[in-house]
Order: structure tokens, then C-alpha cells, then sequence
């Protein structure tokens, strides 16, 4: 789960790393009002779920409360990479001097969180992690040990960070480690971490990504999911316990289990066609959630055909003809639907399935030739 960037930074916040005074906004005459109280400069922030929002215009910097109201007004109507913008998050003016980056992640390859520090931090630190790998320090954190003061030592040297800050840069990475463990994060982000015109740091950016598995522990950051900016076809997926991951072909997958899923995704390849789709219905799936599968599935407009792979065990395949039935009365579709069914209850389901106009077949391999061949045909 992705927080906003207010979100991220109140959770910053309470592990006492230094934030801008500021509060957000849903109206344009509210964006006004916090910029009367905080007095002087501020920042118009866009909160959107997206990176690289100042570079498409959604951060914008206002002298007064009027040019706070006309600026909310203009990026409260505005889409962001495609994602409306409800709220933006007014702050006090930075007066920033340098940027930097500060992150926390998890480093599969080392099995091991990873903080990473660079003092080209701002708003490009992608292409700095590509073009000069050489400015980005990393030091591994030992779970068992958490985060040593040699560690934030070694980042500011890494950095050349003037020792001024180091006592102050210190706190911080201890805050943002607190935070990404104590959260089950999978990412918490100060970009840019700034030294301002007083020779202070402030977290001017934030940004922390909530493993979903974790999540049950955290009612308080549940809450905070923000419905408005997410994908429908996540949302709805989330809500029936599916796991899917929308991809660029035009074969839609159906499958029960994830590794049997990422096969059939292989076979499909293996025989000239895209997947549309990662999908997984689990184990036992009833019929209802079939249903929500297949409407997902053929919501995306790119998909020319669907391939049910679907291998019997705890899910029952009458269950599973049934979830497809109830999914073709609701959504009409001329997509050809190409089922595979072997296991629990395979005859009962083909029988169910029979009259639909559906096109059967026994083994994985002759399922995904006939995809294949009928994205070729439409
Ligand atoms: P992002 O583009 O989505 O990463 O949004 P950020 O919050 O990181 O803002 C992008 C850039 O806008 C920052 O790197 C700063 O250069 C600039 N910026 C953001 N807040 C302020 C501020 O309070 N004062 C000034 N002068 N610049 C700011
Ligand atoms: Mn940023």
C-alpha cells in the first residue's frame, strides 16, 4: 500500500524527524485559510500516488494566501499521470540550500533492509541510481542489530555531509529506520532531505510503501488507504482476495494458484501470445469469485481472449463453471473464452460449461495454441 506524501511524512513526524509546518487541503478556499495561518511563503503539493510530481507541474510555490487559492484552484482540476488530484498538502516554504536522499528498503539479493544516502538527491534520483551509481552510499542493516551510529557516520562521510549536520542527519536516519521497521514498510523515502538557509535539515518529501501482508497489524495505516487513488481493478481484486496484476498483451489468464499461473503465463509466451493479465484466484475459490475474476479480466480493453486454467483440488470445477456462467450473464462479450478444467469435479464443470460456447480443451498446451490462435483471428 502507497501512503501519500502528508501520510508519510505525519508517520515521519512521530519518530521526530523534522517536517514542514502545514496541513492538507480539499478545497482551494481551505488551501487559502492554512496559508493565512502558516504566514509568508508556501508550497502547493499535489497528493497524488505518483513520483515526479513537480516536474509535471503538480508542485508550485505560492507568495501569498491569494496566489495559494489560485494555484490549489489550478491543481486541484488537474490529472497527474492520469490520476485526478483530490488534495494537495500546503506547507511552509523551504528556503533549501542542497538536497539530498535518504531511504530505507529491503535488499532481496542481500536478505537485508538497505539504507541508501546520496547528495544528489531531488528529483531525479532514478537517473542518478543509472547514469552515476558511484553517488548513491548504501549500508546494510543487520535486522538483529537495527540501524548502528557507524552506519549514519559512514553515510554522511559517504555523502560529505559538513559534520555540522552529522548529529542531526544521525536522528534522522535512526527516525526513518524506526519508522520502516516499526510499520512494516517496504520503502520509506526522504527525497529531497534538505539543508535549509538556518543550516537545518527538514524532510521536504516523504514517501513510505506499506507491505500488504503486514497490514493487520496496522489498523491505524489501513485507514489510510486512500481508495480515490487507486486502480478500480486493484481495489475490486483486493476486495474479492485475488491477486491481480494487470500486464500489456492481450490474453487474459485465469488460473487457481500463483505458480501454476506464472506456467501458464510461460506457455502462453512459449506459443507466440501475450498474457494480459497475472491472475490468482486461489485455492477453493467459489463462484462468486470467479465472477469478479472474469469481470476484472475482461474490463481491460486490450483482451482478445481468455484462457481458464484451472487444475482442480480444493477449488471444484463445477464451482468454477458456475463463477464463469454467472460472469457471462452480467458482462456480454463476444471475447472467445478458452477452457481448460481437469481435477475436482472437471466432468460436472464441462458439462455446466457445455452449452455456453465455450471452447474446451484437455491439456495446457492445446488451451494456449487455441488463444493464441484466436487473438490471431479477431
Ligand atoms: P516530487 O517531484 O513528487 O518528488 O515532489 P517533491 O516534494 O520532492 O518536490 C519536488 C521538488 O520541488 C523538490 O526537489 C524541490 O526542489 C522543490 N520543492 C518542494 N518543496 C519546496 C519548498 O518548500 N521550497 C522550495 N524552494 N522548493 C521546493
Ligand atoms: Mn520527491
Amino acid at each position: 500500500m502507497k501512503l501519500h506524501e502528508y501520510q508519510s511524512k505525519q508517520i515521519f513526524a512521530r519518530y521526530e524527524i523534522p517536517i514542514p509546518r502545514g496541513r492538507v487541503a480539499a478545497t482551494a478556499t481551505q488551501a487559502k485559510e492554512i496559508a493565512e495561518e502558516l504566514g509568508g511563503r508556501v508550497v502547493i503539493k499535489s497528493q497524488v500516488l505518483v513520483g515526479g510530481r513537480g516536474k509535471a507541474g503538480g508542485i508550485r510555490l505560492a507568495n501569498n494566501p491569494q496566489e495559494a487559492e489560485e494555484l490549489a484552484t489550478k491543481i486541484l482540476g488537474m490529472e497527474l499521470k492520469g490520476l485526478p488530484v483530490r488534495k494537495v498538502l500546503v506547507d511552509e516554504a523551504a528556503d533549501i540550500k542542497n538536497e539530498i536522499y535518504l531511504g530505507v528498503t529491503n535488499d532481496r539479493a542481500a536478505r537485508k533492509p538497505v539504507m541508501m544516502a546520496s547528495s544528489a538527491g531531488g528529483v531525479d534520483i532514478e537517473e542518478v541510481a543509472r547514469v552515476s551509481p558511484e553517488k548513491i552510499f548504501r549500508v546494510h542493516i543487520d535486522p538483529l542489530l537495527g540501524l548502528r551510529d557507524y552506519q549514519t557516520r559512514d553515510l554522511a562521510a559517504g555523502i560529505d555531509l559538513p559534520r555540522d549536520h552529522w548529529r542531526d542527519f544521525g536522528k534522522i536516519c535512526r527516525g526513518l529506520w524506526q519508522a520502516y521497521l516499526e510499520n512494516d514498510a517496504t520503502l520509506a523515502e526522504i527525497n529531497p532531505l534538505v539543508i535549509t538557509g538556518d543550516q537545518e535539515l527538514l524532510a521536504v518529501d516523504g514517501k513510505m510503501l506499506i507491505d500488504d501482508n503486514g497490514l493487520f497489524r496496522h489498523a491505524d495505516l489501513a485507514e489510510m488507504r486512500d481508495l480515490d487513488a487507486e486502480a478500480p481493478a486493484e481495489i475490486e481484486a483486493r476486495k474479492f482476495g485475488l491477486t491481480y496484476i494487470k500486464l500489456d498483451g492481450d490474453i487474459g489468464c485465469m488460473v487457481n494458484g500463483a505458480g501454476l499461473a506464472m506456467a501458464t503465463m510461460d506457455i502462453v509466451k512459449f506459443f507466440g501470445g501475450e498474457p494480459a493479465n497475472f491472475l490468482d484466484i486461489g485455492g477453493g475459490a467459489s463462484a462468486d469469485k470467479v465472477a469478479a475474476a472474469l469481470r476484472l479480466i475482461l474490463a481491460d480493453k486490450n483482451v482478445k481472449a481468455v484462457l481458464f486454467n484451472i487444475f482442480g483440488g480444493i477449488t471444484r470445477g463445477d464451482e468454477v463453471a458456475r463463477g464463469i456462467l454467472v460472469a457471462l450473464q452480467e458482462v456480454k462479450t463476444n471475447v472467445p473464452m478458452i477452457i481448460r478444467l481437469v481435477g475436482t469435479n472437471a466432468p460436472e464443470g464441462r458439462a455446466l460449461l457445455a452449452d455456453a460456447n465455450l471452447i474446451t480443451a484437455t491439456t495446457l498446451a492445446e488451451a494456449a495454441q487455441k488463444a493464441v490462435a484466436a487473438t490471431k483471428e479477431g
